[in-house]
């Protein structure tokens, strides 16, 4: 399409690294792993270009890992990823400030977050006024959120 989002493109190729011949059953072999904030803009697989928020999605049945933008990550997976890079904007704008309900799921899901501070995170999600020791809490849960995400390019650390 005149956007640059090539959705038969994306199926086609998604399908070549799958198990099942049908879309409908390929698409659920996949599943997000990581997200990886890019210096340099790369292309999707669809063929869109430029993107700078990679998702990096995995096949369980073949094994096979590939990367798609936010766009497509949504249209085939159905995950909000561009909500979990938002939030981690927001955290390392501000680690004060809570991680929003896609990230605490995504990070979780990865296990980098444990059960407890799983249950921390949504419970003082739209709290303002935490103790002292909750904004500890909180904020040593952002910085190994924060220090979690990949990035590549020039200016990774
Ligand atoms: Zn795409």
């Amino acid at each position: 399409m005149s956007d640059g989002y090539n959705f038969r493109q994306l199926k086609a190729a998604i399908l070549a690294m799958s198990k099942a011949t049908d879309w409908e059953t390929a698409r659920k072999e996949w599943a997000l792993v990581d997200i990886i904030e890019a210096d340099e803009p790369e292309t999707c697989l669809c063929g869109h270009f430029p993107i700078v928020e990679i998702c990096a999605i995995h096949n369980r049945v073949t094994g096979h890992s590939t990367e798609v933008g936010n766009v497509c990550v949504k249209r085939f997976l159905g995950v909000r990823s561009d909500l979990i890079f938002t939030g981690i904007k927001r955290i390392r704008k501000d680690p004060t400030k809570s991680l929003n309900a896609d990230s605490i799921a995504f990070f979780r899901q990865r296990g980098l977050i444990n059960d407890w501070e799983y249950g921390f995170l949504q419970d003082t999600m739209k709290k303002r006024n935490l103790s002292l020791k909750q904004m500890g809490t909180r904020k040593r849960i952002n910085l190994k959120v924060l220090g979690a995400v990949s990035r590549r390019g020039l200016q990774a650390n």
